[in-house]
């Protein structure tokens, strides 16, 4: 039985601290433990912020990084926006490079991948500091090998719609920060309790935003709706990939707001697909929505094939099956 997503790591992680005036020369070093001070400025005011991107192995035994850049220029932005101290951009790419390749043999084969997970996080030893950002502050990048997200059969999604609460502040949304997953925890689970829910698709004031962790899209014949790049939600590199896809196949893409009650009517069409995109599974097809304790199939209920056609587009290009052209990977 293999591990669960994201409960196994690489041995080493390189790493680097901020002094407060400049970075120090990254470092490889044992990944089972972080010399941290308890009054470390991200225990107490979650001064962090993380990334999640992955290397994939090729069929001639190459290993590939997937968009990379922009995973780091959000990085980046998350850390700006937390107002941690700026990373340098070159140095982040570089000890990506360098983890993946000191741990190159362990990259699992297609469908499995080498997640990678980047963090910064603020380091000052201050409990006073709560109004006060964290002057030192220290990045790390772990890797951890994952499986095929799909392997156990894992059937569409139940999805439950909330348009009363919300998963972060809504001026959090773009940060891939720690504190906006455990905002959005109670809900979840009270969501799995009493409905069985996958995730809770948040649509604040009735508008269709995103779970969790993962972006949304409406698939209606020839059209994707999405809800536009604004700073309430993530933006996610994986949603940026399926549209460009989606728009190289001649598809019509909208990006703009998507009404709960116009997602509920459109899906009345049974040949409407819905789905949630991210790194870790591609495109996860929804089968289900629950509203007002009523439930919503949408389509069989089952995967649809516009769904499992973007999906293995996107892995055929990781997978390097197919034409990069639009430049989205960097070997290692
Ligand atoms: C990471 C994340 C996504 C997906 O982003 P990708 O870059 O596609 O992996 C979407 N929403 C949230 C809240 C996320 O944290």
């Amino acid at each position: 039985m293999a591990k669960a997503f994201g409960t196994e790591f690489m041995p080493e992680m390189a790493i680097t601290w901020f002094d407060g005036d400049s970075w120090d020369t990254p470092e490889m070093v044992s990944s089972d433990s972080l010399p941290m001070h308890p009054a470390s400025h991200v225990l107490h005011y979650s001064s962090t912020c993380f990334e999640g991107l992955k290397a994939f192995r090729q069929e001639d035994g190459a290993i590939k990084i997937f968009r990379m850049d922009q995973n780091i220029k959000r990085f980046a932005q998350s850390s700006r926006l937390l107002a941690l101290p700026p990373i340098n951009e070159t140095t982040t790419r570089q000890m990506i490079l360098d983890t993946v390749a000191k741990f190159k043999d362990q990259v699992p084969n297609a469908p499995g991948s080498m997640y990678i997970r980047p963090t910064h996080m603020g380091t000052e030893q201050s409990i006073g500091k709560a109004a006060g950002p964290s002057s030192t502050s220290c990045q790390f990048i772990l890797l951890s090998p994952v499986g095929d997200y799909f392997s156990s059969g894992a059937s569409a999604l139940r999805v439950l719609i909330d348009d009363e609460g919300m998963r972060c502040a809504p001026h959090m949304g773009m940060i891939k920060s720690g504190g906006n997953y455990a905002s959005a925890l109670n809900p979840i689970l009270e969501a799995r309790e009493k409905y069985q829910a996958d995730q809770i698709l948040f649509a604040p004031n009735g508008d269709v935003q995103e779970t969790g962790a993962a972006n949304f899209l409406l698939i209606d014949g020839n059209e994707i709706i999405t809800k536009a790049l604004d700073e309430s939600f993530l933006h996610g590199v994986t949603r940026d990939s399926l549209l460009t896809i989606a728009r190289d196949n001649g598809m019509k893409i909208s990006e703009r707001e998507l009404p709960v009650t116009e997602l509920l009517e459109r899906i009345k069409d049974p040949r409407c697909e819905a789905a949630l995109s991210g790194t870790a599974a591609v495109l996860a097809p929804v089968g289900t929505f629950i509203y007002k304790d009523e439930e919503y199939s949408v389509g069989n209920g089952q995967l649809g094939p516009v769904t499992k056609q973007l999906r293995s587009q996107l892995n055929a290009i990781q997978w390097g099956q197919a034409e990069d052209k639009h430049d989205w990977l960097t070997t290692v």
